[in-house]
């Protein structure tokens, strides 16, 4: 009997975060301020000091509060499976596992941070957390964590989604979120932008912009941020601890590990449990996959570069198609960030791990060969990391080799189906890379004194 999943008992489930800051060969540049260009930390009136406090720490495991525990029981562990019917379709010798965190009641891994974000929030003393959501991925999970944990969740959606992803907003509101479309009449922010252009459709800049204002005016809010922080990447780590768990039950160890890459937080989750054996010699390689429309890694330079848009969040050493690049719309809104998480960075900038960019529309006939053999269809966002598991197992049927591949599979695509609709009626299109808009972005660059 071919076995298919690799499941662990809740008795299993790791009860620490894995913290890879206790084995960088060299450590993470701090972040920079602003305004001064000095070294910061987190501004205090935003974040709770036990997540600045876990942003900087050395410590190797960080335990996981048992209230944390106890909600991520509701799902987790989650499975890891054996793609047998897609190895079969593709006719390879490769051995592809993928670990699906779309079990989670919203949908993706973002719950994993989400549920960690609300319960310090909720121990220190707030009674409310603000967002901002795009697609409305990040605002799900907000909410969903904030409801667990007794608190109240203000999201601001980025105005042209709030109209054309209805389903996301009712999602959220089921948990209690107050969801307004961004720019909104409630910031200061928001009624400047309204007042020059009453149309304005928003943009995920200006929706950052207003949580921060709601949550800097506020002494019962913070702010919460779904990716790109260390703290949110080390809230990932339970899944690829279960994941190593789960391989060692499969009586494997993978070749390559593969996941897509927006700002960074549900594949650095998958694979930096495994750094540490990389460090020790360990043959394992690590490729990361972006959208060739928004290619930070494989086409941007490692620079210092704002946060956010408006310049406002604290400039972190990474690479960036610069603050101003604003991306051409493709379905995978999660990967259209300008920047990248400093941790995942830093490891390309050492050569531990690699970058690939791919386009859309070989992206998405990759996610539906992958939906018809293993009947998942998988968000726009790790279809991207789909196409280069096919490739590889593609490789393998060539050359022979019997690669172990293991493919984080971040989240379901349930609310995208527009997305396939546009791909299976034959009007999807590619997006070449803007390299010119790109080069005007890299012009606005901070200066940051060495
Ligand atoms: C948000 C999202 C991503 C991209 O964010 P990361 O921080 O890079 O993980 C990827 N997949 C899914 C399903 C998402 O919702």
């Amino acid at each position: 009997m071919e076995q298919t999943k690799f499941i662990l008992n809740e008795q299993e489930m790791p009860t620490s975060w894995y913290n890879v800051q206790a084995d960088l060969p060299e450590p993470l540049p701090p972040l920079r301020h602003p305004v001064t260009k000095e070294p910061t930390i987190l501004p205090p009136p935003l974040f709770p000091a036990s997540l600045n406090e876990q942003e900087h720490s050395k410590e190797r495991y960080i335990e996981i509060p048992e209230e944390v525990q106890n909600i991520y029981r509701m799902w987790r562990p989650t499975i890891l499976h054996r793609a047998h019917r897609l190895e079969k379709a593709l006719d390879t010798p490769a051995k592809i596992f993928y670990k699906y965190e779309g079990t989670s009641p919203a949908g993706s891994h973002k719950l994993n941070t989400a549920v960690a974000q609300a319960y310090y929030g909720k121990q220190a003393g707030a009674k409310r957390l603000a967002t901002e959501t795009g697609a409305g991925q990040w605002g799900s999970a907000l909410s969903m964590g904030c409801a667990f944990m007794g608190l109240e969740c203000k999201v601001y959606m980025v105005k042209v989604s709030y109209y054309q992803k209805p389903y996301r907003r009712v999602l959220m509101e089921t948990f209690g979120a107050t969801v307004v479309p961004s720019p909104s009449t409630e910031t200061e922010i928001g009624r400047r932008i309204l007042a020059e252009d009453p149309e304005s459709t928003g943009s995920l800049g200006i929706a950052i912009s207003e949580a921060v204002e709601d949550a800097a005016g506020r002494d019962d809010t913070f702010y919460s941020l779904g990716s790109v922080l260390n703290h949110v990447l080390m809230h990932q780590t339970i899944i690829g601890q279960e994941a190593k768990k789960q391989m060692e039950k499969a009586d494997a160890y993978p070749d390559i590990i593969v996941g897509c890459i927006g700002g960074g937080s549900n594949f650095a989750g998958m694979f930096l449990p495994f750094v540490p054996d990389k460090l020790k010699g360990q043959k394992v390689q690590i490729v990361c996959v972006e959208p060739e429309a928004c290619p930070t890694v494989t086409k941007g330079p490692y620079a210092w570069d704002y946060g956010d848009v408006a310049g406002m969040a604290p400039i972190a050493r990474m690479y960036t198609l610069g603050h101003a690049f604003v991306p051409p719309p493709v379905h995978a809104g999660g990967l259209r960030y300008h920047g990248m998480a400093p941790i995942v960075c830093h490891l390309v900038k050492l050569g531990l791990i690699e970058a690939r960019a791919e386009h859309q529309v070989a992206v998405f006939k990759s996610a539906v060969d992958f939906a018809r053999a293993e009947g998942i269809i998988p968000a726009p966002e790790p279809a991207h990391a789909i196409k280069v598991v096919i490739d590889e197992a593609l490789k393998c049927k060539e050359s022979g080799e019997k690669k172990t591949i293991l493919l984080a599979l971040s989240g379901h695509g349930h609310f995208d189906l527009a997305a396939y609709d546009e791909y299976l009626s034959g009007n999807l299109k590619d997006y070449e890379f803007p390299k010119e808009k790109m080069e005007a972005a890299l012009a606005q660059l901070p200066e940051v004194p060495a």
